[in-house]
């Protein structure tokens, strides 16, 4: 049985079995991904769109795309086979809500078919002010946003380019909207009820010791948990992030962030960075049971 500690109830009851928001839960419940949201509002320099959004996934694996339809079906098959399965979630491949329509449609598809799975969402938080009133109304209880900076100038780092009310935007003033953006949907969504995760990767020498200012400026809005994540250094960030490329952070330097932020808000140490279309316990791999003509063949 897992420990409540300090956490009021209403806060325990949404943490207790979600195997992200508590570790002791990730050992028991299981969750699912579902890759049903293709599209992108901004770009990320570790990004590359041949794959799943480095939101939440690691580089370098190609989800399965879903219709809302399929999804759901999908998650009734699940839920079947895999009891310990307490979360739905929308992470991707590219941003759950630069494709509203796919993803309310699959939670409103989920929410009738199996009424009892809690209903989780991830986004970079450009779009999320516009959202905040139908996420609430969906009922989805946890929502991650990535948040890598705080401050423009490392923005325009990070972010080449947003795409915002049908316009694009570059630079520094790119990074001024989507950081905007970011925190007011967090301040929202907190001030509803809503537990937030804040996910940043970490960058070294773009982001890395910033991610401190960061971490204070989301516990001050009210994120329930900070999750650091390594960035995955792959070959494309050589062209993208400078001539030399652009390493991740080692183990240790992960390690020493995140003891940095320590005492300022409860941090996340068991994320496994998982697919837009994960299935099982977290660190498990149970998708080759649930391909969609797998699923198809069921009535
Ligand atoms: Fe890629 Fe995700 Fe960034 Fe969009 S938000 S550019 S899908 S990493
Ligand atoms: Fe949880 Fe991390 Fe996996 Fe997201 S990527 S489902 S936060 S373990």
């Amino acid at each position: 049985q897992a420990n409540r500690g300090d956490l009021p109830v209403e806060t325990w009851e949404k943490v207790k079995n979600h195997p992200c928001y508590s570790e002791e839960a990730h050992h028991h419940y299981a969750r699912m991904h579902v890759a049903v949201a293709p599209a992108c509002n901004i770009k990320c320099n570790y990004c590359n769109r041949k794959y799943d959004c480095a939101n939440e996934s690691r580089p370098g694996v190609v989800s399965e795309r879903l219709t809302p339809e399929q999804a759901a079906k999908k998650v009734v098959a699940v839920a079947s086979t895999i009891p310990q399965m307490t979360v739905l979630g929308i992470a991707g491949p590219g941003d759950p809500l630069a494709n509203p329509e796919k993803t309310f449609k699959t939670f409103g598809l989920v929410r009738k078919a199996a009424p009892d799975l809690k209903l989780c969402l991830s986004t970079n938080g450009l779009a999320l002010p516009d959202y905040v009133d139908t996420i609430t109304k969906f009922n989805v209880d946890h929502v991650t946003i990535t948040i890598n900076m705080i401050d423009p100038a490392i923005g325009a780092k990070i972010y080449p380019w947003i795409f915002y009310q049908h316009k694009r935007y570059a630079g520094i003033q790119a990074a001024k909207i989507l950081t905007d953006r970011q925190l007011q949907g967090l301040e929202m969504l907190t001030a509803r009820g809503v537990l937030c995760k804040v996910n940043s990767v970490m960058i070294p020498g773009i982001n890395d010791r910033h991610l401190l200012e960061v971490n204070k400026a989301v516990k001050r809005r009210g994120a329930f948990l900070h999750n650091i994540m390594p960035l995955i250094s792959s070959p494309e960030h050589g062209t993208v992030f400078g001539l030399n490329g652009q390493r991740g952070p080692t183990a240790r330097e992960l390690k020493a962030l995140q003891d940095g932020c320590e005492g300022e808000m409860r941090m996340m140490r068991h994320c496994r960075q998982c697919r837009a279309d994960a299935v099982g316990l977290l660190g498990e791999d149970r998708r080759a049971e649930f391909t969609t003509e797998k699923i198809m063949e069921i009535d």
